[in-house]
């Protein structure tokens, strides 16, 4: 059985026909957005879609064309309520989509595609009780649960992101403070530690991005935190504290058997991350530490339309 499954991205639309049976991809295209003021509108995404579609299954040998999307939708009726990257708010986006690739078309949250493909394919393959979490620009999760997506009622399980973990605490990007991603995604570490820095911390992450507060980032913070710098271990300790709880407390309420990891600020900051995990692993339920671990993502950018592909093509179907 054959489905495509379809990434939308920040910089470009990928598009892959897969064998749903193995989680090989037969036929690939990744299409740039167009660098005009209409490049993202709607109707641009879902022609480009289209024709990405057309270019991979010419023979239409697809079960149906499962799309992942980093934006907020309304429960399955395929609305896109927000989605910062296209600047959308309210697109009734399925029709659009519908009317190039066929009926059997369904549009699903980026992160619930990624934690599918990486359940069904990838890190925790052959386990039923998944949840993957990605630590980058942004903060974002998904759950597996008795071999399926868990959706949510409304379509919006695995907000890990916005789980609060500090009362009354920083702003977040969702307009509500004290969420989990106002502390640890990599947009937010670099503007809180170049904030202070500008006011009079110091920071060997500094000399480390070149001599110029304006470059520190979570990789040069890390670095300097490895080599003992008093600033950046201290924020090191408090992100990896806050990380560590989030993730111990999802574990202890969900009990899976693996947690997929990965993102940008993950893989690029590996002392944030071991100190993430030791604090994980210190905070969890002792009793739900038993068969589990922590893994890496094994499929890398291509989890997304895995994902997505076995989502619309209903592989495998109930419990693996
Ligand atoms: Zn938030």
């Amino acid at each position: 059985m054959r489905a495509v499954g379809v990434d939308l991205g920040a910089t470009n639309a990928r598009a892959a026909l897969v064998d749903v049976e193995t989680g090989k991809i037969v036929a690939e295209t990744k299409t740039p957005w167009p660098d005009t003021a209409s490049g993202r509108s709607p109707e641009t995404v879902a022609s480009l879609v289209g024709e990405a579609v057309r270019t991979i299954d010419p023979k239409k040998e697809r079960s149906g064309v499962g799309i992942g999307f980093a934006g907020m939708l309304r429960g399955w009726s395929g609305v896109v309520v927000i989605a910062p990257n296209f600047g959308w708010r309210e697109v009734d986006f399925r029709p659009m989509l519908r009317a190039q690739v066929g009926e059997s078309c369904e549009v699903y949250n980026d992160l619930n595609a990624i934690a599918y493909g990486e359940a069904v394919y990838g890190g925790a393959r052959g386990f039923d009780d998944v949840v993957c979490v990605y630590v980058g620009t942004g903060v974002g999760g998904g759950i597996v649960a008795n071999g399926r997506l868990y959706a949510g009622s409304t379509h919006l399980a695995g907000e890990i992101g916005h789980t609060k973990v500090v009362p009354a605490g920083r702003l977040c990007g969702c307009g509500m403070r004290g969420c989990l991603e106002a502390y640890t995604s990599g947009r937010n570490i670099q503007k809180r530690a170049q904030e202070e820095l500008r006011e009079g911390e110091r920071s060997l992450a500094v000399e480390l991005a070149g001599g110029s507060i304006d470059d520190v980032h979570a990789g040069v913070l890390d670095e300097a935190a490895r080599r003992g710098d008093v600033y950046a271990g201290r924020l090191w300790e408090e992100v990896s504290t806050l990380l560590g709880m989030a993730l111990a407390n999802i574990v202890t309420t969900l009990n899976p058997s693996r947690l997929v990891m990965g993102g940008g600020v993950w893989n690029g900051a590996p002392e944030l991350r071991r100190r993430s995990i030791a604090r994980l692993l210190e905070l969890v339920n002792q009793p739900s530490r038993e068969g589990f671990e922590v893994v890496d993502t094994t499929l890398g950018d291509t989890a997304g339309m895995l994902g997505a592909a076995a989502l619309i093509a209903g592989w495998p179907g109930g419990k693996k």
